[in-house]
């Protein structure tokens, strides 16, 4: 039988710290719907930003899913055994003129640049080339201001111009790190993702990667962004705010609240054990009840 067109999900969590609540929602989301349409659900750990990575997390994380019945089909995939292929894409995006060197420190660009959506937009001070004087500090790539437009399973058709809202945006950092942006699009295509499914505050990221998946000639897969799991402070949760580390010992409780939070609602007959509860959840997961993130 032909692969093509079979559903691939995936979790694809930072190792900055335990699995809190809210990536437990967003884990839970992204199998749940994965699973109840007969995919596949893989892991993928972004550890490519080892000054916000905390050592041990990544394993936690995947024991705290193992405990919790989470089961995932192929090897995890580690963002930090991709480094080539990053190289591999900048290079390209460089040699096309598609990406170029950006000598600007935080503060010029703060300085310069507009307050945007997403944080300053850059004014594209070094699109026409750089200062040979000044050290090249980041790798950018060139926005143009037509709208990128997709549909999101959740949220309906999402749009933004990204020249305006966002700007050239790093796809390496200063410190040779490559960027997230990159890093999910590059793994995403390499993983035959088909449908992401994800916490709210990576909405606004999306035409960001929908643009490289078009200049990288890259499928563009289907988006579904669940609501985020708000603090007592009105700030998503956070794994570097430590906040609500879920309880590995004890795990039905917190799968019962994060499958409510996503508006699932569980039988009277609650289920009693995790074979009961991935039973009901993945038999009756309804995408259409997951309330709707309000920005
Ligand atoms: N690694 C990102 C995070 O933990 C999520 C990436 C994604 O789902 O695209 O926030």
């Amino acid at each position: 039988m032909s692969d093509i067109g079979r559903y691939r999900g995936r979790f694809a969590p930072s190792p900055s710290g335990p699995l809190h609540f809210g990536s437990l929602v967003a884990a839970l989301g992204s199998y749940l719907d994965a699973r109840s349409l007969n995919g596949d659900w893989l892991l993928r750990m972004e550890d490519i930003d080892p000054p916000r990575e905390k050592p041990g997390a990544a394993d936690a994380i995947l024991n705290t899913l193992e405990l919790f019945g989470f089961e995932w089909d192929e090897a995890v995939l580690y963002q930090s055994s991709r480094i080539d292929a990053y190289r591999e894409i900048t290079g390209y995006l460089t040699s096309q003129g598609l990406a170029y060197p950006c000598s600007c420190s935080r503060k010029q660009v703060e300085t310069a640049g507009s307050q945007g959506p997403e944080g300053i937009i850059y004014p594209g001070t070094c699109r026409h080339g750089t200062e040979i004087s000044r050290a090249t500090k980041t790798l950018r790539v060139v926005t143009d201001s037509v709208e990128i437009s997709f549909p999101d399973l959740i949220h309906g058709r999402f749009r933004q111009d990204l020249e305006r809202d966002v700007g050239d945006f790093i796809v390496r950092r200063a410190d040779g790190l490559y960027a997230y942006q990159l890093a999910v699009v590059v793994d995403d295509a390499f993983q035959n993702i088909t449908r992401i499914v994800r916490g709210s505050d990576l909405l606004f990221s999306t035409p960001r990667q929908v643009y490289l998946q078009r200049l990288l000639g890259l499928p563009q897969p289907e988006y579904s962004h669940l609501p985020l799991v708000m603090g007592e402070d009105g700030r998503k949760l956070s794994k570097q705010s430590l906040a609500w580390p879920v309880d590995a010992s004890d795990p039905l409780p917190s799968l019962i609240q994060a499958a409510k939070f996503l508006g699932q609602i569980p039988p009277a007959d609650a289920p009693s054990n995790l074979d009961e509860f991935w039973e009901w959840a993945i038999s009756s997961w309804d995408n259409s009840s997951v309330p709707v993130q309000k920005f």
